[in-house]
């Protein structure tokens, strides 16, 4: 993978940053402790059923399904919101204090709320984070300095069929009168990530290796790269707030040209900038480069696309990876 190191005045200036923005979501943790002690109303809509808010779409997905026709699941961040980015509006929190049980995924994923889910699961005993239920020797290190984890583990099947049983687990305990429910509902979700997984195997493997070459913006396939051996190549690092230069698409650009890479892709919760300058810089070298799609790297697809759901938005990526990068290249196609 390839990120890109920022310069030590940028370090210094980021983690200055990093510290105030850590302090005021902090802050705003404790504000929402505070309030949790006043009574608030479930929503309407959720009638008898319990109400379980979770930070992500991805989250809610393996939620809404182990829970299905048992729980009311709301997600925070809709279709193409960036996590790491998102901050909380008086409307979260409004959900966060009525809220049954909360469900985030973890791994500092949610960049500038992650000081408020960390202060909730540290004061009440309504908020899990579902990467909790990951062995961490199955996690990508993202940085050994800071012994931080890559968070995107939903493109790994095997990964988020360790979520689906944790959180099955969690609503056992939560409401044990739905276990056998549960139970059921979780080994549906579990047999669809692990046609996935084979689908996803069967048709990666048909690319030739030296073509099978992922090249995105920020480093959200990692766990793709490592279960279906694809080289994965970024320009920025696992997180979209994570910079990067002139020389980081020069890099690209040179390995592009010189692997004869046929496609790279822009992703639907991140700005495509960096993405169209590397292609326009290849063409400048000698080679076309075709955008070869739309990634949902983050964030699910709006609803009533085959993306509005984890298992369709992995589909959607295993067949847009495919399609481009064993696209034939030749002059008169670009
Ligand atoms: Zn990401």
């Amino acid at each position: 993978m390839a990120s890109i190191p920022q310069s030590e005045n940028e370090t210094n200036k980021t983690g200055t940053i990093v510290n105030i923005t850590k302090s005021i979501y902090w802050l705003i943790g404790w504000v929402l402790l505070l309030f949790s002690c006043t009574v608030q109303e479930k929503p309407s809509h959720c009638g008898e059923k319990p109400y379980v808010v979770a930070s992500t779409g991805i989250v809610a997905d393996v939620v809404k399904h182990v829970g299905n026709g048992v729980l009311c699941v709301e997600a925070l961040m809709g279709p193409g919101t960036d996590p790491h980015l998102y901050k909380a509006t008086p409307g979260d929190i409004n959900k966060l204090l009525q809220a049954d049980l909360i469900f985030y995924h973890g791994l500092h994923l949610e960049g500038k709320m992650t000081e408020v889910f960390e202060g909730l699961k540290a004061k009440k005993n309504n908020t899990f984070a579902v990467t909790d239920g990951i062995p961490k020797e199955m996690l990508i290190i993202a940085d050994s300095a800071t012994k931080t984890y890559d968070p995107h583990v939903w493109f790994s099947m095997p990964l988020w069929k360790q979520v689906t049983l944790y959180v099955a687990d969690i609503l056992s305990a939560r409401f044990p009168q739905f276990h056998k429910e549960f139970l059921q509902n979780a080994q549906r979700y579990v047999d669809t990530l692990m046609k996935l997984h084979k689908y996803a195997h069967d048709r990666l493997i048909k690319i030739p290796t030296s073509k099978r070459v992922l090249i995105t913006s920020h480093d959200a396939f990692a766990y793709l790269g490592e279960e279906y051996s694809i080289e994965v190549y970024t320009l920025q690092g696992v997180s979209t707030l994570d910079r990067y230069g002139i020389a980081d698409i020069e890099k690209l650009a040179e390995l592009i040209v010189k692997r004869q890479i046929p496609a790279i892709f822009v992703e639907t919760s991140v700005n495509n900038k960096g993405i169209l300058a590397l292609k326009e810089l290849v063409r400048k070298k000698g080679w076309e480069v075709r955008i070869g799609g739309t990634l949902y790297s983050d964030a699910l697809g709006e609803p009533g696309t085959i993306a509005e759901t984890l298992p369709g938005m992995f589909k959607s990526n295993i067949d847009t990876i495919v399609n481009g990068l064993t696209y034939e290249h030749n002059e008169s196609s670009n």
